[in-house]
């Protein structure tokens, strides 16, 4: 689960992580009230207007403007709030922005990258530094990689001081600012690892006129596995960002992930599907999601599969494919037309049956009077696919 910038920095200054001081608004006026109470507490009078999106990049997009004064702050959030911003991680129609962040402007004297995420070859977290902040860090790594310091933590020992002093001495740290990068830098990863994050990312970290250390951006993923034991950071989910396709997936404890593609497919069981995925591109299409139906294929959960996938308006074609181990295949079948007389399906569908009762399954479907294609080999399924989209393409 991704989380907002205000949100992140949040889990951050809990931690100990030296972050710029800020206040997070739903609407003009809170934003104007923001930047007072800030104000009050700072004395200074230059505001950063943020918007607060799921996505990065916003900076370029137009989504991050400095304000003089608390009238600019109610122009500035004025326009922000309400926009559809586009960034390189919005897609092109962009994201309505609902809130922004209100932080004091600091003066920059260098911006760093910091990141920490795990490493699954190594089965470490990595460090990742740069003097190269600022900037995307993907592009970093695809020119410039040896400007990108790596520390890797065995989760069993922790961080070790002398392993954030390098860090920070690698990026050229020197006198009290030292000090307090190593600081920042231990705090940055027991935020990480007592969050149960999956990547937590300061980009830039800053080094201010003033000398101070400091986190000017940050962007925090939440291991989803491991989010009911956080229910503080659990609550921190913005349905407004989520795939409202995912979400509805969700309430029915389906696993389902949307994708670009034309092909809709059902499963039971993550490995299968993701053999069903490999089957429908070598067929020719490109799977339009993910969808692991789990062990116990229902009529309840086939049906609510079928409305999910259907509401994606490029799904031409849809592939059943459901192994019976512990649930029979004529239970699924008999699931399958069940939910087909309630879901309007208007698009070839293709069901593959397998394993225990396949036969007594395929027959359900035959008798059923429905339009449905069924194979019983793996090959079989991918010609109909093929065939079904090559219908399309010509008619
Ligand atoms: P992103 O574009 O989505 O990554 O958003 P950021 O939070 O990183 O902001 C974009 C850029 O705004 C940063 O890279 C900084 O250069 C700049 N910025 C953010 N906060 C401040 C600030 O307090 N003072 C100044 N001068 N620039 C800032
Ligand atoms: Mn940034």
């Amino acid at each position: 689960m991704k989380l907002h910038e205000y949100q992140a920095k949040d889990i951050l200054a809990r931690h100990g992580v030296a972050v710029q001081r800020g206040l997070v608004a739903f609407s003009v006026e809170e934003a104007v009230e923001a930047a007072r109470q800030i104000q009050q507490e700072s004395g200074k009078d230059l505001f950063v207007v943020k918007a607060q999106i799921h996505a990065g990049g916003r900076g370029k997009g137009g989504g991050v403007k400095l304000a003089r004064g608390l009238e600019a702050v109610r122009e500035v959030a004025g326009k922000i709030l309400g926009m559809k911003l586009k960034t390189h991680q919005t897609g092109p129609e962009g994201q309505l922005v609902r809130s922004v962040l209100i932080t004091e402007a600091v003066d920059i004297a260098r911006e760093y990258y910091l990141g920490v995420t795990l490493d699954r070859q190594r089965s470490m977290n990595v460090i990742m530094a740069s003097t190269e902040g600022g900037v995307e860090i993907e592009t970093v790594a695809a020119e410039t990689p040896e400007k990108i310091l790596k520390v890797w933590v065995d989760p069993l020992t922790g961080l070790s001081p002398y392993q954030a002093r390098q860090l920070a001495f690698g990026l050229g740290f020197e006198g009290q600012a030292f000090k307090d990068a190593t600081r920042f830098i231990a705090a940055l990863y027991r935020a990480y690892v007592e969050s149960d994050a999956s990547l937590a990312e300061i980009n830039p970290l800053a080094l201010t006129e003033q000398g101070q250390v400091l986190a000017l951006d940050a962007k925090i993923t939440l291991d989803d596995n491991a989010l009911f034991r956080h229910k503080d950071l659990a609550a921190m989910r913005d349905p407004y960002e989520e795939d409202p396709l995912e979400l509805e997936a969700a309430e029915y404890s389906l696993n389902y992930i949307k994708l670009d593609g034309n092909v809709g497919c059902m499963v039971n069981g993550a490995g299968l599907a993701m053999a069903t995925m490999d089957i429908i591109k070598l067929a020719g299409g490109e799977p339009a999601n993910f969808l692991d139906v789990g062990g116990n294929a229902s009529a309840e959960t086939v049906e609510a599969g079928f409305r999910i996938i259907l509401k994606d308006p490029n799904v031409r074609a849809i592939l059943v494919n459901i192994f019976g181990g512990i649930v029979r295949c004529d239970r699924v079948a008999r699931g399958i037309v069940e939910a087909a007389r309630k879901v309007e399906i208007n698009v070839p569908l293709i069901v593959r049956l397998q394993g225990t009762n396949a036969e007594e399954g395929q027959a359900i479907l035959q008798e059923s009077g429905l339009t449905i294609e069924t194979a019983i080999l793996l090959k079989e399924a991918a010609e109909k696919v093929t065939r079904a989209l090559g219908q399309q393409a010509t008619a």
